[in-house]
């Protein structure tokens, strides 16, 4: 008994040393100005960031949040600095923790890359469900309502002229580029650097090429700085500046690099990904991401497209008995002993809990999720229903 208390305790102490060796913003997100009526949304905990820019015929939103208190949030402090309504909803990557929050502000019209548009308009029958499901406080405004229905998309580049201002979106071609969108404002020099944009955290390619590919991070980055940006909003982490953009680069020219010269050794796939590290970068946030990182340098570096991932649906049922990141990674331990590791998504379609975060360990699940065929599954099973059991 005390053994186990003592270990546990021992794992408590050094989580706690290993979150304050790694950077990350604060506990509570912050608001800050940029410029005149310009404001950055830094999320939580290097959490996904926004963007805002008030003009009198309404406010430019760039990203929505990473989860629903996040959204509420980040619309209470557009709300505490503007009584203009949210008109257009700029998507810059079509990742959960950014698109997630749409719902909260429609009827605005939601501004993205053809390329997303199209993913938008394919979306099944249970994300339009989730998604309108996600704010029980708009079930009214959204019942009748898709995304699809509100959006204006664009090939490579819009400029917005609104109130005065000029709001510049723009796409960096590449067959891999998945639709990524930065948002430049000549007149205050600010940026939102969009997926390539990291600062402090290690970056979310995979070897499906769903986040794009380092070369694309690559051509991204050529694009941010030539802007010559005053600061850059980068898509998670504090905000940044060229600097910073050219650490980036740095960084991802280090990794191909190292997966080059273990290729070179003839060393085989499942090894490199062993030895892979970025300790060079070692204060920075998700090293769980090296594993895809490693891979998909691999497949760029041997001239191969994505790999192509089929999947399954299973259901199981048991216990939650771990959380991690709000709700967004969970265990479920199944009745026969095993361990499940699932990833909620912003497509997850929950009863039973208003939301991921209001999740807790011990409950009683019933998950529905999408099992790859031949693929790591590194961050966990892909969640499309899950049911909280009284
Ligand atoms: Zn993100």
């Amino acid at each position: 008994m005390f053994a186990a208390v003592s270990r546990g305790f021992c794992l408590a102490i050094l989580l706690l040393f290993a979150d304050a060796a790694l950077a990350l913003t604060g506990e509570t997100a912050e608001f800050v100005k940029l410029a005149n009526d310009v404001y950055a949304y830094i999320g939580k905990r290097n959490d996904a960031n926004a963007m805002v820019i008030v003009t009198n015929q309404g406010v430019v939103l760039v990203d929505t949040g990473n989860s629903q208190p996040d959204t509420r949030d980040l619309a209470a402090k557009i709300k505490s600095v503007t009584d203009q309504p949210v008109r257009w909803v700029v998507i810059s990557q079509y990742h959960g923790d950014h698109f997630g929050g749409s719902p909260y502000f429609m009827p605005a019209t939601l501004v993205v890359h053809d390329r997303v548009a199209k993913e938008i308009a394919a979306m099944k029958p249970y994300q339009v469900k989730s998604w309108r499901k996600r704010f029980p406080e708009k079930a009214e405004q959204l019942q009748n309502l898709s995304p699809v229905d509100m959006l204006l998309s664009f090939p490579d580049r819009i400029t917005l002229k609104l109130g005065g201002k000029q709001i510049e979106l723009f796409y960096v071609d590449d067959v891999y580029n998945t639709g990524d969108v930065a948002v430049w404002l000549p007149e205050s020099g600010v940026l939102h650097g969009s997926f390539a944009a990291y600062k402090d955290r290690h970056p979310d390619v995979r070897p499906d090429y769903s986040h794009g590919t380092t070369l694309t991070m690559l051509k991204q980055l050529e694009a941010l700085i030539a802007l010559k940006p005053r600061v850059v909003i980068p898509s998670h982490g504090p905000l940044s500046n060229v600097t910073d953009l050219q650490a980036m680069v740095d960084y991802v020219l280090l990794a191909r690099q190292k997966v080059r010269t273990m290729m070179a050794d003839n060393l085989p796939l499942p090894e490199i990904i062993k030895r892979f590290h970025m300790n060079e970068f070692k204060d920075w946030d998700r090293a769980t991401h090296f594993d895809w990182l490693a891979e998909t340098i691999h497949r760029e570096l041997s001239g191969l497209g994505p790999i192509i991932v089929t999947t399954r649906d299973i259901s199981a049922t048991g216990e939650l008995t771990s959380i991690a990141e709000a709700g967004r990674n969970l265990t479920l331990r199944t009745s026969d002993g095993k361990d499940v590791r699932l990833r909620v998504t912003s497509d997850t379609d929950i009863e039973g809990a208003a939301d991921r975060t209001q999740l807790k360990i011990g409950m009683k699940i019933a998950a529905l999720y999408k099992m790859p065929d031949d693929f790591n599954a590194a961050l966990g099973f892909d969640v499309i229903e899950l049911n909280v059991k009284p």
